[in-house]
């Protein structure tokens, strides 16, 4: 059986306690993950106070960025052991892990190490009401060590998302991998070794949230800032414990994405891509969207052209290169989706299809796949058209006009994304600019620039990463002031 350590100052360390790692397509257990106890988070926060302060802090930004690229270069090497490990934690289609996960880890390292070269700064001439002149300018510094506190559903993909820009600015970082996905952190460890960063710079500890590595990490007061992807409840826990040493937080929490399909749009294109966005990775991606708006001139249409996409999606094992829907992360998260699917019926939805959950006769029966469910037929203030459910499931609402769908989509507390599917450009634009979220998309989804910004509003999250916006945010900027 597999053993995924603790990764602390350049060795890999047994932890007091252990878990199991479960392989979500038929219940298995695939490997044994040690446990990170509160000195162990302790030494590891350490080592990365030290390696700040080793060769690591001495390296110019040429060299760095060399050091990454190598590291994309090592990702590369090992691509075949990262989709293996991807695929078995979590249960993706392996096609899914292959063109996406994998390939985007190598991607962030290389787009933050390109960019850490030419971020530039602005700088000020300043002249007083007295004609005093001074030249101001800003210098970036790294912030420290960096707590990084990572999610199951794209776990290396968002990882690299933020330890990327994070070693890019010159930081140290301590990773706190999900619990649920413990792989594929651990193996980066191997490639960091390889790509020449030195011992200290990155170190994983293993665990669970509250009383576990997670929590150790958030409190610790030795830890500059915490950057989290995961459940807007959790960044709640995870504010609450860095309030007290007042760490900087960057969240990438929950959504409750809508998308806006006008009558002008083209169908096949729209359908196709909500296809996408609703059960892509078994609709276990923060940026799905669960609230579909149709214009009603092709409600019924839509209904039927989106049940027939469902209705082929192909819950295999996950490393068959057919299988296009992979199981759930987990037995826990499967009975909360399926109190949703229960609730909805409750609430008075009418189930288009799905709803349950698929007999296979097979090994796959101890696994946790479900059944894509559409919805139709809830009133607004439905819970489950209010609250995440984060599976592979939508409700689908008709509108009359562009200023009542523009309402229902901003009537949310969360403000991840939307999409919006129309062929009149003016429409496009006008819609976009009034959508309260973070990102929206025209005619497409999921289509990323890693440069722009990413980032929600509301109970979405606070600030956002990507490009310069990283950069930003794992830097301490220093003004300085020059009388001349
Ligand atoms: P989660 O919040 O349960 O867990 C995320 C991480 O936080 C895990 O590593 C977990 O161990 C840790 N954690 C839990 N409680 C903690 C605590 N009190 N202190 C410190 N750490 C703690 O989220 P999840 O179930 O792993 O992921 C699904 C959620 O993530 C969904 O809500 C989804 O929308 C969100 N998500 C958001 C984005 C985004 O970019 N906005 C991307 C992916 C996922």
């Amino acid at each position: 059986m597999k053993l995924f350590q603790n990764y602390i100052d350049g060795r890999f360390v047994p932890g007091k306690r252990g878990f199991a790692d479960i392989n979500p397509a038929d219940g298995s257990t695939i490997a044994h993950v040690a446990e990170a106890d509160a000195a162990q988070v302790d030494e590891a926060v350490h080592a990365a106070r030290q390696a700040l302060h080793g060769e690591w802090g001495r390296l110019g930004i040429r060299e760095r960025a060399a050091r990454l690229h190598s590291l994309a270069d090592a990702i590369e090497k090992r691509f075949d052991c990262f989709v293996h490990a991807e695929v078995a934690d979590t249960g993706k289609p392996v096609w899914l892990a292959s063109r996406l996960d994998v390939p985007r880890a190598a991607v962030n390292f290389r787009v933050f190490a390109d960019l850490i070269k030419i971020a530039g700064l602005e700088s000020f001439q300043t002249e007083t009401p007295d004609g005093v002149q001074a030249l101001n300018y800003a210098v970036r510094k790294p912030l420290g060590v960096i707590g990084v506190i990572t999610p199951w559903n794209l776990p290396l993909l968002l990882l690299t998302w933020k330890v990327a820009p994070a070693l890019a600015s010159g930081n140290t970082v301590v990773v706190k991998p999900s619990e649920e996905t413990p792989a594929t952190a651990t193996i980066l460890a191997e490639a960091m070794e390889e790509a020449g960063i030195p011992r200290g710079v990155y170190n994983v500890v293993h665990g669970f949230g509250p009383g576990s590595a997670g929590e150790f990490l958030t409190q610790h007061p030795d830890v500059n800032a915490i950057t989290f992807t995961g459940e807007s409840k959790t960044g709640a826990a995870i504010m609450k414990a860095a309030a007290p040493t007042v760490k900087p937080v960057s969240f990438e929490l929950g959504g409750k994405n809508a998308a806006l399909v006008f009558a002008d749009c083209n169908l096949d294109d729209a359908v196709k891509g909500l296809s996408d966005a609703v059960f892509l990775n078994t609709g276990q991606v923060c940026l799905c969207a669960e609230r579909v708006y149709v214009e009603r001139k092709i409600f019924s249409q839509f209904i039927e052209a989106l049940k027939g996409r469902a209705e082929s999606l192909n819950p295999g094992w996950p490393n068959d290169e057919k299988t296009n829907l992979g199981p759930l992360i987990s037995a826990q998260h499967r009975v909360k989706v399926l109190s949703y699917y229960k609730l909805a019926k409750e609430e008075g939805a009418t189930v288009v299809t799905g709803g349950g959950v698929p007999q296979f006769g097979d090994k796959r029966d101890h696994g946790f796949y479900i059944q894509p469910t559409i919805y139709t037929g809830l009133r607004e203030s439905a819970r489950c058209v209010k609250e995440e459910i984060f599976g592979p499931v939508c409700h689908i609402a008709p509108f009359d006009s562009e200023e009542e769908a523009v309402a229902m989509a901003n009537d949310t507390n969360y403000g991840l994304a939307a999409s919006i599917w129309t062929t009149d450009l003016k429409r496009g634009h006008r819609v976009a600019q009034q959508m309260t979220v973070g990102i929206t998309w025209v005619n497409c989804w999921f289509l990323r620039d890693l440069r722009t910004p990413f980032g929600g509003v509301g109970l979405s999250g606070i600030g956002r990463e990507g490009g310069i916006h990283s950069l930003n945010f794992y830097s301490e900027l220093n003004n300085i002031c020059i009388r001349l």
